[in-house]
């Protein structure tokens, strides 16, 4: 039997291929390469280059494969871009779980495994963020994330779908062993933007605002580690296989760092001395996000493993010195 990895050549979708791969699952990847990259995949894996919202090729791909259940990573996820462009934030995600979701049911699929985001919550009221607070999306990125929530939930209850979203907050760090890591063209997140400095790929780090109601000023955030975050798709099958109930789950390491100490973080995982400029703050930018992921704990008994920032950065500094063009050679 096979797990259907739609996004599968991706950041986060890479990495669980390979956690999928490692404890000996069959696997199927649907990618458009939009943002994804061949080369994160090994060659033997079965892939399909193709677009999520295609429902002939899904048809194809489910009818060629004895596919069991399926973890769906594909999104447009630039916070920026989704103000810009809503619609197309709204078609591909929404309108792609739609596709999917109508192609479960046509081929007898009953358990989904789904990529959200902390970014349902928008300002949050408190913190840690438990699932049961509020949701107010700030922009058409989290509120497609929301959608596609609500879309599982209703369709679940007519069509026994189960499905678990997982909420993710700062996703970072690379395999291991070096081999894929993150490698997005149009980079906005915090760790590899760090770590272009020490790739003499740009001069400083700008911060993004000093003046917030925290520590040290800058924004605190909850990292939490690739393969931790690949071990919790894992957990998350296991117990939609198992015949558990599925539901709504955060995935963090439940501390919260500001940007100051991620850069403090990079300067000691590689001895580079990372120059810092405090620019203006960036819009929509909620000054603190943690997660309480008692909920993943107790339920699917995820204990995140890589918790140390220098840590976490370092696996992503063990992938960027060895690939400073990314997958580009
Ligand atoms: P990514 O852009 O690297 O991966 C998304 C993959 O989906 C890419 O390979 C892209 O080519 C593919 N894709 C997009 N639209 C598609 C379509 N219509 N059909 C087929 N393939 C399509 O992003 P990522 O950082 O790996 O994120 C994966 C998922 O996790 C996304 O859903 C994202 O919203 C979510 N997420 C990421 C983070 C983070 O910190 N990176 C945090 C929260 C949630
Ligand atoms: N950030 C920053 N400079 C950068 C990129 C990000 O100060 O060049 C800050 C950003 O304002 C946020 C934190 O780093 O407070 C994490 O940003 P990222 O885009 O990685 O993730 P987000 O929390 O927005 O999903």
């Amino acid at each position: 039997m096979s797990v259907l990895v739609c996004g599968g050549a991706g950041y986060i979708g890479s990495h669980n291929v390979r956690a999928l791969l490692d404890r000996g699952e069959g696997v199927v990847v649907l990618d458009n390469l939009w943002t994804g990259h061949r080369e994160s995949l090994p060659g033997s894996v079965p892939f399909y280059e193709g677009d999520v919202r295609d429902a002939a090729l899904l048809d194809r791909i489910l009818s060629e494969h004895p596919v069991e259940s399926v973890i769906h990573f594909c999104a447009c996820s630039l916070v920026g871009e989704s103000v810009e462009q809503p619609l197309r934030y709204f078609n591909n995600n929404v309108y792609g779980m739609q596709v999917l979701l109508e192609a479960m049911e046509r081929h007898g699929l009953d358990k989904i495994v789904f990529s959200s985001s902390a970014a349902v919550y928008g300002e949050p009221r408190r913190v840690p963020i438990l699932e049961d607070d509020e949701t107010a999306p700030t922009n058409p990125y989290g509120e497609t994330k929301r959608t596609m929530e609500r879309m599982m939930h209703w369709v679940g209850l007519r069509h026994g779908i189960r499905y678990v979203s997982l909420r993710y907050f700062n996703v970072a760090g690379a395999r291991e062993d070096g081999s894929i890591g993150e490698d997005h063209r149009n980079e906005t997140h915090l760790v590899p933007i760090i770590l272009q400095v020490p790739l003499s790929r740009r001069t400083h780090v700008t911060v993004y605002g000093d003046d917030y109601p925290t520590p040290d000023g800058t924004c605190i955030r909850d990292y939490v580690h690739i393969s931790d975050l690949a071990d919790a798709h894992l957990r998350a099958l296991d117990h939609l296989r198992a015949g558990g109930e599925g539901g709504i789950f955060n995935l963090g390491s439940g501390a919260g760092y500001s940007v100051r100490e991620m850069i403090e973080a990079a300067r000691a995982a590689t001895g580079h001395a990372i120059p810092v400029e405090v620019g203006p703050r960036r819009a929509g930018d909620p000054a603190r996000l943690v997660a309480d992921s008692t909920r993943a704990r107790e339920v699917l008994g995820w204990v995140p493993r890589v918790t140390r920032m220098e840590d976490i950065v370092a696996t992503a500094w063990n992938w960027h010195r060895t690939h400073p063009n990314g997958y580009g050679g």
